[in-house]
């Protein structure tokens, strides 16, 4: 845990008017719901903000509330640069390494605007003024939430606000049942249900948007591209580029898939391994109880995140990264 004083927090705001906020590659649920929910409460301070993700993200995450106002850097590379450029401080959410923004990282390496670090993943690197950390923490919307209490601007959570805020706390939580959920989360969300949100209604924008095509992809992967390590409790999937694009995959359509060997009795580590269009093989780790998937994919996979849901890249093929896998997954247990 390393988190400054509220009172460091109010005195660099009131220093500054052009804010940015920065999300890492492949945004998810939780790094566009922590963003915007920031953005919504900056502006509400009298501060021009921006808000910029190296890359696109899932189109059931373009309904939150100032979508619109998201700046894309693999789109509009020029305009980013100029905003990071004017930026009097940077906050960066959801992440805390600028390896995680990939090509944007150069840009904020060399920006000299003081960064904040709102984030609750693993071993944080020290390049911020600020720090809002904790890893005990559920999701970054958790820690947006507790940031602007701590302000002293609880009032003006509003019903946008809310709205993403309980979108992140959802989604990294898989829908409140991973074990990172406390009481503390569902204190939260009592909170942000006063504003009026309805959260039926968040749960199907988000999920209930499965094209056809996702949810066959879906079946396929569990009816023919499962493998399961029996004597190792391990299951993990292997998808070619090939087969993504026979079902028209569209980014996000593998969301979620990694977790559901976990529905078999006894599996405790899953694994999914995908060509990634970028080029390299994409991977997810997940663990079940002291099973540490974050050290696994900082140590061979040139990645992290947390203790059960980790990610990572492999330059190999995908046959010899799982190949690699295999031989090294007997050191988690
Ligand atoms: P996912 O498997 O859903 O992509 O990611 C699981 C968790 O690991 C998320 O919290 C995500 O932020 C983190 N993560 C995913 N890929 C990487 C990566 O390449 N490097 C690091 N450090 N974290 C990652
Ligand atoms: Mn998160």
């Amino acid at each position: 845990m390393q988190k400054d004083s509220f009172a460091k927090f109010k005195t660099l705001l009131k220093s500054v008017k052009n804010i940015v906020i920065v999300t890492h590659y492949s945004p998810d649920g939780d790094a566009m719901g922590s963003s915007l929910a920031l953005y919504h409460l900056l502006i509400q301070l009298n501060k021009t903000v921006k808000v910029v993700v190296p890359n696109a993200y899932p189109d059931f995450l373009h309904w939150l509330p100032a979508n619109n106002k998201v700046l894309i850097f693999e789109k509009e590379g020029a305009k980013v640069a100029k905003v990071i450029h004017n930026a009097d401080c940077i906050f960066t959410l959801d992440f805390n390494s600028f390896k995680r923004l990939e090509k944007l990282g150069d840009l904020l390496q060399t920006s000299e605007a003081p960064k904040i670090l709102i984030d609750h993943h693993q071993q944080p690197e020290q390049y911020a003024k600020l720090y809002f950390h904790d890893v005990a923490a559920c999701s970054t919307c958790e820690l947006v939430f507790d940031l602007i209490v701590g302000l002293g601007q609880k009032k003006l959570i509003n019903k946008k606000i809310a709205a993403c805020l309980y979108t992140g706390l959802m989604t990294d939580t898989g829908s409140f049942r991973y074990p990172s959920v406390t009481a503390k989360t569902h204190l939260v969300i009592a909170e942000l249900l006063k504003t009026g949100i309805i959260p039926n209604e968040i749960h199907s924008a988000i999920y209930d948007t499965y094209s056809a095509n996702r949810l066959k992809l879906v079946g396929y992967a569990l009816s023919e591209k499962m493998t399961i390590l029996p004597n190792l409790s391990v299951a993990y999937f292997a998808i070619t580029h090939t087969e993504l694009s026979k079902f028209n995959y569209q980014k996000g359509d593998t969301e979620g898939l990694v977790n559901y060997p976990f529905g078999i009795k006894g599996i405790k580590v899953c694994a999914f391994f995908n060509e990634a269009p970028e080029g390299y093989i994409k991977i997810s780790f997940r663990s079940k109880g002291k099973i540490d998937v974050n050290t696994f994919a900082r140590k061979y996979f040139n990645g992290g995140g947390h203790i059960n849901a980790a990610g990572g890249k492999s330059t190999l093929s995908l046959q010899e990264t799982v190949k690699s896998f295999e031989s090294l997954v007997v050191e988690l247990f």
